[in-house]
């Protein structure tokens, strides 16, 4: 069952999207050469704390891993997708990408966002991989509307990293998100006709996260049960916002 929000709460989501937004931003101009994951999960932590949120991330159960994850961050590097952990033996370089993943819960309500870094110099496939991913999310954000439908959603981000030679990582899709994480629907990167399609309503919330690899579409999963990276060791970027479904259309809840 996909849960529809009152405005009041798409209110609070707000508080936690822009948090969330802060944060993302810090961590963004703090990612340079030098810095290590650890350094940047440190300063989530605390601006966290100063805003007395729960870290959504720290602490979630995955069957797959059989453990919790340990981190407020997912910090994902060059060919990893998602889910890295923050390290401070991975210390960024020129040349690197970094996939800087949170979320929050601030009142009983989530928000989560996703960006993803360049330090330094970027060779060409990287620049474009990265605008490439951030465009199909944006093309994905414009068909958040009243009427539309989910693979409306779905196919905008398909038929953009297509077009530009890229690959759509199958393994892992964006989520409804609300008072959970993770909320029905899956919102799948590309269009997956075995799903439903249901209809977009007004106070729908879904966390829409493109997951782009420069070559093949396949993942694995690392030893350490977390980290999933492109098999082939091509560069993958990821991108990540929270939209809710309104009479004016699509609300961006995690930037401003
Ligand atoms: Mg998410
Ligand atoms: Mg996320």
């Amino acid at each position: 069952m996909i849960v529809i929000k009152t405005r009041s709460e798409l209110e609070k989501m707000r508080r936690s999207g822009m948090l969330v937004h802060d944060i993302l931003k810090a961590l963004g101009d703090m990612a340079t050469e030098g810095v290590s994951t650890w350094d940047l999960e440190v300063a989530a932590v605390k601006m966290m704390q100063d805003a007395g949120a729960k870290p959504a991330f720290k602490g979630y159960f995955v069957p797959a891993a059989g453990e919790r994850f340990k981190y407020v961050l997912c910090t994902s590097v060059n060919e990893e997708i998602v889910h890295g952990m923050p390290n401070p033996r991975r210390i960024l370089k020129k040349g690197d990408i970094v996939s800087i993943d949170t979320g929050v819960s601030l009142d009983g309500y989530y928000g989560d966002s996703a960006i993803t870094v360049g330090i330094g110099q970027l060779s060409e496939q990287a620049k474009k991989l990265l605008q490439v991913t951030r465009e199909s999310l944006e093309l994905a954000i414009d068909k958040v509307r009243e009427g539309n439908r989910l693979f409306d959603i779905c196919g905008a981000v398909e038929e953009h990293v297509v077009k530009n030679g890229f690959s759509i990582v199958r393994e892992y899709v964006g989520h409804g998100i609300g008072t959970q994480l993770h909320e029905e629907p899956q919102v799948p990167n590309y269009v997956d006709r075995r799903n439903e399609n249901p209809r977009l309503r007004e106070g729908m919330v879904l966390a829409i996260e493109p997951m782009v690899n420069a070559g093949r579409p396949e993942a694995k999963m690392l030893k350490d049960k977390w980290t999933a990276v492109a098999k082939d060791g091509s560069y993958s970027a990821h991108f990540e916002h929270c939209v809710a479904v309104t009479k004016n259309g699509p609300w961006v809840l995690t930037r401003q």
